[in-house]
């Protein structure tokens, strides 16, 4: 990797970031594949000080809806173009296999497309005028925003913020997570290729890696930034919550999740296994929405949890560069390891370890941060294995007896991100899928997603909305305009 890519961004220039160095492993592997120089707070300022001045800028400030949807088509088409060379950083980086890299830098491309188009169909309101005067809503960028995000879908979540914030006339503040800030590099270096095609302030963005605390948290207290997009831990968000509440400044939260996969006795085992592996086992659990959960009807429970284990117990484990691969490592050493103490406090409460429960044995897997598929059983519910997000390959199977303790133990948890249902009775899915705490509820299938629909959590799995059509109006402002149509004047006047 040259010293090119380990570069920062800041107010439009490409540099060593002035505060720590932060070493980048390929967790196949335990190599150091890069060393970034964090930004320093003072960076975070000079940055933040040349967003407001990009913002301000005629050359953006005056575009029209369908000039700024040509900034984000070209981002979009640069994003396709490199998506082979952006799949291979963010699988070098977090582990994830290349095929799920690859349909996540694809899918970044398609969020700029699907932004640009909604923003050139965005209307404003003219309102029923109840006086003489036209009264109108119309919507203006808030200005300066910070986009703060996780290491597990670095390129995907980026483009989520990047968008509509963009779409919205906003310049953008990108904090990255400290372990995976390369892919969210090379993703600004298109953009700053984009903007300086169409003769755009650079400023606009500025991508920021380094610590949280020391990094994120200039970014979020900054004075001229005006709102948070921050997709991450649920004690990290209520901790930026309650700084932007002091800013009187909005925030949205994406968060975590302990979702559960419902399989009903009426399934379709075959789709049901697929998705119930494919929900919690793909990306290696590291999934807000991974369905870790598992509750199964208790007249199949036995039959479709042995059949399930059968089949986990093969999937193949390996380096995501490897086309074979299912399950690529962990995205780093310490997740693994606190992975791991994880279902050793499972085993502490009383799990029965049915797969997994291990790291897998063998030469090839002893540098790399992997950890088998592991399926768990005879907890409860209210078990902390069962109530905390472990954010690793860690399945819970948990027997049910009617839909109305089903309901009970489902929602019985702080998160309310996704669910999923498999069942071919199509009443008892509209029951369920109306009555589980969970902003997204996927019904025969499992983690599928488009940008055109909004996502959001319930609960502590977050505030606040991304995707779809609404997601540029958050990152406006509204402002109200009557003008007066009558020459005569107020009659208080008179
Ligand atoms: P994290 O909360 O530790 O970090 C997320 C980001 O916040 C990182 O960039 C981090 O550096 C930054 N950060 C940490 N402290 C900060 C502070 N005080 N001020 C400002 N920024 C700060 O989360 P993580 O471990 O990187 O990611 C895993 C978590 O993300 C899981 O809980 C997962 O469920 C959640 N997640 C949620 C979604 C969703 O859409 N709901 C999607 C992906 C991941």
């Amino acid at each position: 990797m040259s010293d090119h890519s380990t570069e920062i961004l800041v107010a439009g220039q490409w540099r060593r970031g002035a505060g720590a160095p932060v070493d980048t492993v390929d967790p196949a592997t335990g190599q150091v594949i890069a060393t970034v120089h964090s930004a320093s707070a003072e960076e975070v300022d000079e940055a933040a000080r040349a967003a407001a001045e990009a913002v301000a800028d005629p050359a953006w400030r005056d575009l029209l809806p369908h000039q700024r949807a040509r900034l984000l088509h070209r981002i979009a088409e640069l994003t396709e173009e490199a998506a082979d060379e952006l799949a291979a950083t963010q699988t070098a980086d977090t582990g994830k296999t290349l095929t799920e890299t690859k349909a996540l830098a694809l899918s970044a491309a398609g969020t700029f497309r699907y932004m640009a188009a909604a923003l050139e169909t965005a209307e404003d309101a003219v309102t029923p005028a109840r006086g003489p005067y036209v009264t109108m809503s119309v919507h203006e960028p808030i200005g300066v925003v910070g986009a703060i995000n996780p290491w597990n879908s670095p390129v995907a979540s980026d483009a989520q913020k990047i968008a509509p914030a963009l779409a919205a006339g906003n310049a953008i503040l990108l904090k990255p997570a400290a372990w995976t800030p390369l892919v969210s590099l090379k993703l600004g270096r298109l953009i700053t290729r984009a903007l300086t095609e169409l003769g755009l302030p650079t400023a606009l963005l500025s991508v920021l890696p380094g610590s949280g605390r020391v990094v994120g948290d200039a970014v979020v207290r900054h004075p001229l930034v005006g709102r948070i997009g921050f997709t991450g831990g649920t004690e990290t968000g209520r901790g930026i919550a309650a700084v932007a509440a002091q800013k009187l400044i909005p925030a949205s939260l994406e968060l975590g999740g302990k979702s559960p996969t419902i399989v009903r006795a009426d399934a379709d085992v075959e789709q049901a296994l697929a998705g119930v592996m494919f929900g919690i086992f793909s990306s290696s659990g590291q999934s807000c929405i991974a369905g870790s959960r598992l509750f199964v009807a208790r007249e199949i429970h036995d039959t479709f949890v042995a059949e399930l284990v059968e089949r986990v117990r093969k999937l193949r484990v390996g380096p995501g560069t490897d086309p074979d691969t299912q399950v690529g490592p962990l995205v780093h050493h310490s997740h693994r390891d606190s992975v791991a103490a994880y279902v050793d406090l499972a085993r502490s409460e009383g799990a029965e370890v049915l797969c997994g429960g291990a790291a897998p044995e063998g030469p090839e897997y002893a540098d790399g941060a992997y950890y088998l598929p592991t399926v768990l059983a005879g907890l409860d519910n209210s078990s902390r294995t069962c109530q905390e997000e472990i954010f690793g390959p860690v399945l819970v199977v948990l027997p049910y007896d009617d839909e109305d303790d089903l309901v009970r133990q489902a929602n019985d948890s702080v998160y309310g991100l996704a669910c999923g249902i498999w069942t071919r009775d199509h009443r008892a899915a509209w029951r369920l899928a109306r009555r589980i705490d969970a902003g997204t509820v996927w019904i025969n299938t499992y983690k599928q997603f488009s940008a055109s629909t909004p996502f959001s959590g319930m609960k502590d799995s977050g505030l606040g909305t991304e995707k779809g059509r609404d997601a540029i109006r958050a990152y406006q402002r509204q402002k109200s305009l009557y003008w007066g149509t009558s020459e005569a004047p107020l009659p208080w006047a008179n």
